[in-house]
């Protein structure tokens, strides 16, 4: 859903705005003019995200990073219009962000964002990458809900504590504007991983000893780093990341693979390109470009290898569980530096669980019923695994 989060009766009053504005003229081919081709937002439980889309890099000038109700980014380009289906005026109307209007003039766009109070904006360029075009960022962050959500973590490692019952975080890759890869049909990777991890969630949830919680719980992008960080702060025992394989970017293919972190990077050149690929996510999502912290230290390297160990072990349990189900082939376990999987605080595994752009396999992943036997499968395989583990499933867990 591009463009699905505005009501048509706010619109139809926001249209009578645009009606001295350009826009690009329908069809136009050849000598395209310089154009932005959408303007979208993605509501996330402490941030929006307002997304600007062109048809090629321009000049921009963004303001600096702070808390403002009226935040300005103007775009020097003579001649730049408004693809014909974008809207000048655009209600977004959640606890963030009000507005978005846009004009163009002579020398180019004035893009103007209406926030609410208590918010902090930061506003950065993305280039192309993957099937993403030139884009300008602007994150609206709402403090009392980043405060809300801290509350919220440290309160769950706390019940954790309390019910001694085990955590399993479950990843569902991509989201918002990183649709992650895309299949015939329309099926997008991003809302088939949304759904698997939603049922294996639940299926967790009713088993007795574990508790269950999703990284992500709508359409919108979390950073790959921040998807293992709310694990660890809620404090976790295990990670699984969920995905769909597409052979579009690297040869043919169909079947299950699950990966577990390798540190030397993969020795397979196809697995390699896999995890560039997936770790892509915050270039097409969108994170600012930073310096990683990693950390060394003799504990950080006890601890790594105890979870590299464990990851294994839970890799070969869930493949074992998934590969009961015969209408999806087996590839194997496999390792890779996926970033979503770098936390040495719990083991964690990546499930690449079919093909999506294989027509046979994007039916089955788009499938609910599929989409809950894989849910169950994954969900035996966590439980055998922490019986292969030594765990008593209902009974006090270590100290953190
Ligand atoms: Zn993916």
């Amino acid at each position: 859903m591009r463009r699905g989060w505005w009501t048509p009766g706010v619109l139809a009053g926001l249209a009578a705005v645009a009606g001295t504005l350009g826009s690009a003229p329908a069809g136009a081919q050849g000598a395209a003019p310089l154009a932005v081709t959408a303007i979208r937002s993605w509501s996330a439980p402490t941030n929006t995200r307002v997304v600007f889309d062109f048809s090629a890099p321009v000049d921009a000038v963004l303001p600096d990073s702070g808390s403002a109700r009226r935040v300005v980014v103007t775009v020097a380009a003579p001649g730049i219009v408004l693809a014909s289906d974008v809207l000048p005026a655009i209600a977004v109307g959640d606890t963030a962000v009000d507005s978005v209007y846009t004009e163009l003039d002579a020398n180019g766009a004035r893009f103007t964002l209406v926030l609410s109070p208590g918010t902090a904006f930061k506003a950065f360029t993305l280039q192309p990458a993957d099937d993403q075009p030139f884009r300008i960022v602007v994150d609206v962050s709402r403090a009392e809900a980043r405060a809300a959500e801290e509350r919220r973590l440290a309160q769950i490692a706390a019940e954790k504590r309390r019910d001694r019952v085990r955590l399993v975080y479950v990843d569902p890759g991509h989201g918002g504007d990183d649709t992650g890869a895309r299949g015939p049909r329309g099926v997008l990777e991003k809302n088939v991983t949304l759904a698997v991890a939603q049922d294996l969630v639940d299926e967790l949830n009713h088993t007795h000893g574990i508790r269950a919680m999703l990284t992500r719980t709508g359409d919108y992008f979390v950073p790959l780093r921040q998807r293992y960080k709310l694990a660890e702060q809620s404090k976790a025992d295990l990670f699984i990341s969920i995905h769909c394989n597409s052979s579009h970017r690297r040869g043919h293919g169909s079947g299950t693979e699950v990966y577990f972190l390798s540190l030397q990077g993969a020795s397979d050149q196809a697995d390699r390109d896999l995890a560039d690929i997936e770790n892509a996510a915050d270039l097409v999502g969108g994170v600012p470009p930073q310096a990683e912290d990693d950390v060394v230290s003799v504990l950080y390297n006890v601890k790594r290898n105890a979870a590299l160990e464990h990851s294994q072990l839970l890799a070969e349990q869930l493949l074992d569980h998934i590969a009961a189900d015969r209408r999806v082939e087996s590839r194997g376990i496999k390792q890779a530096s996926f970033a979503v999987l770098k936390s040495v605080e719990f083991p964690s595994v990546l499930v690449e669980t079919a093909f999506i752009n294989n027509l046979r396999e994007a039916l089955l992943l788009r499938d609910p019923t599929f989409q809950r036997n894989l849910g169950r499968q994954l969900a035996s395989g966590v439980v055998a695994y922490f019986t292969a583990s030594g765990v008593k499933l209902g009974a006090a867990a270590d100290a953190p």
